[in-house]
């Protein structure tokens, strides 16, 4: 009987690469065609071609190197600026490493990542959304010792101009680190991925570039943010790779994607789940000219067969599906403009090219279950992280002995080699595509005096995919009520991870073994709703 063991095509594995050598290849292939817009709607948004990038980014790297050495790592944390993706070719060919912070976090969580990838700089906005980010870091410095420089991008001119001249820039080789992205992988405390240049670089060209099929002078509007995966590696290094141009919108903005789709004739409508609903339900979309689009894309969360359908009955072409995650560079598995459309709504298509993943039994970790059964989806190949920064332990529970990364996740392999998501080893939360883990919200709840004990779960939720709900028991004689709670979490943690439905009960219903039952609870929300 066939296994679900799926070998590794190594025959479209490009030659390894950094993100230098990339972005100077293509500011010699197309040094005129428009690498990067500002998505701002607006008549006076800039714009980069890519030999102006190319100019830009080796300034920054100068202006890096007179502040850093090859090796440290340099922290961002702003919205999608266009001096992000500056920043990000710049330390790329400085040899810095990257790591990308969400402009949503708090100070305690800013201060975890910090602290744990020992960041020697920090670019960042002085405010953003009403987060006091210049505010937040000031008063972290104290704790911070590894920390020596920060830059606000509204200096970015001024240190840009340090880093005119001549001097060589360093070789870096595709093994280096190119970032650290934070995730909270299988626990909940989060930790560094380190994602090297040759796994991004080549991960973005054999998943969106190679079945997005981008040509020179494509254009592509993106709302997903760059301090995650899908926009700085997939969105950004595909489009370098295929001397494309990537429109950048400040975040997420239904409306404004939908315009930007129109004015700069975008091939692409894309986004996760969440924001393609956004779209689909926007009061503008029945007046917008789609006619550019020539392919959909989701992904980061369960894409329901009625989204592939709605989206390809909007755009008359069809969505493609990623399955990926942050630790694999990130993409493993995609759905292609050829896959029927059986495949294309009910799987998440097939091991991109030069990935090998297998099922394997949870129990034991390593034998491949008989087709068709649900197993631990693993990988293996030239995508997998380096590990997570500074924590053996842990990225020996990730990756192990024979190099395959344990994603976590409950997936079935046809005979064909298509996959299907079943659900999660792990408790985590998806709400809009952002991962949400149930340890650290109840860890910050359990801290207030009164919190007797507390249950985090993710109940579905037609919008977002999956909201935060809180169970609760009262300390004796406590008077908090939800709003408290709900504050008291908005302070310590990103909003996004405040929970949206509260219950205070008596007790927990618990396992055998002594485990609160979280199916329960969340059984008890959803048959709840449905009785309303
Ligand atoms: P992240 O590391 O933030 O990219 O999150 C990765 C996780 O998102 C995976 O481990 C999956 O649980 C989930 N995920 C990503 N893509 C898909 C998809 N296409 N379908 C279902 N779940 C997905």
């Amino acid at each position: 009987m066939a296994v679900s063991y799926h070998a590794a095509d190594r025959s479209e594995l490009g030659r390894e690469q950094t993100v230098g050598s990339l972005l100077r290849w293509a500011a010699e292939q197309a040094p005129d065609i428009r690498a990067l817009v500002e998505g701002t709607g607006e008549d006076d948004a800039r714009a980069w071609t890519y030999a102006e990038l190319l100019a830009d980014a080796e300034r920054g790297a100068r202006a890096l190197l007179g502040r850093f050495a090859p090796g440290e790592r340099v922290a961002v944390w702003a919205n999608n600026i266009p001096e992000w993706i500056v920043l990000e070719m710049a330390a790329a060919l400085a040899g810095i490493t990257l790591v990308t912070v969400n402009p949503a976090l708090r100070p305690g969580e800013v201060r975890h990542v910090l602290e744990q990838s020992r960041a020697a700089g920090v670019f960042l906005l002085p405010e953003y959304r009403g987060n006091p980010m210049a505010e937040s870091l000031a008063s972290l410095r104290a704790d911070l010792p590894e920390l020596r420089e920060t830059v606000l991008f509204t200096d970015w001119q001024a240190f840009l101009r340090s880093g005119s001249g001549t001097q060589p820039l360093p070789v870096v080789a595709p093994g280096d680190p190119a970032q650290i992205q934070f995730t909270s992988g299988t626990t909940g405390r989060p930790k560094g991925a380190v994602l090297h240049h040759n796994g991004i670089v080549n991960n973005a060209q054999l998943s969106y570039r190679r079945l997005l099929d981008v040509q020179p002078g494509d254009v592509c509007v993106s709302g997903m943010p760059l301090f995650h995966t899908a926009g700085c590696v997939l969105v950004t290094l595909s489009m370098i790779g295929g001397l494309g141009t990537q429109v950048l919108l400040p975040r997420f903005d239904p409306g404004l994607q939908l315009r930007l789709i129109e004015a700069e004739r975008s091939f692409l409508f894309g986004g996760v789940p969440t924001m393609l609903h956004a779209m689909l339900d926007h009061p503008s979309l029945a007046a917008t000219d789609l006619s550019s689009v020539r392919v959909g894309l989701s992904g980061g969360a369960t894409v329901s067969p009625q989204l592939v359908d709605r989206v390809e009955a909007t755009i008359g072409a069809p969505l493609l599906n990623i399955y990926a995650q942050t630790e694999a560079s990130p993409g493993i598995t995609m759905t292609t403009t050829d896959d029927s459309a059986e495949n294309r709504r009910n799987t998440v298509g097939r091991p991109l090219p030069g990935i090998e993943v297998k099922i394997v039994d949870p129990k034991e970790g390593r034998t491949p279950t008989p087709a068709g059964v649900v197993g631990e989806l693993c990988t293996r190949g030239y995508h997998v992280m380096t590990g997570y920064f500074d924590e053996p332990d842990q990225t020996a529970k990730a990756i192990d002995a024979d190099g395959w990364l344990h994603t976590g996740d409950l997936a079935a392999m046809d005979d064909k080699g298509y996959l299907r998501i079943e659900g999660r080893l792990t408790e985590m939360i998806i709400r809009g595509g952002e991962n949400i883990y149930p340890g650290e919200i109840e860890h910050v709840l359990q801290g207030h005096p009164d919190v007797a004990d507390v249950a985090i779960v993710g109940v579905p939720d037609p919008a977002w995919g999956e909201q935060v709900a809180a169970f609760v028991i009262l300390a004796p004689s406590a008077t908090a009520d939800e709003q408290e709670l709900a504050d008291f979490v908005r302070r310590n943690l990103a909003p996004y991870k405040t929970p949206r439905t509260w219950r205070f009960v008596g007790e927990f219903p618990l396992t055998g073994s002594g485990k609160v039952q979280k199916f329960a609870l969340r059984d008890q929300l959803v048959s709840e709703r449905s009785l309303t």
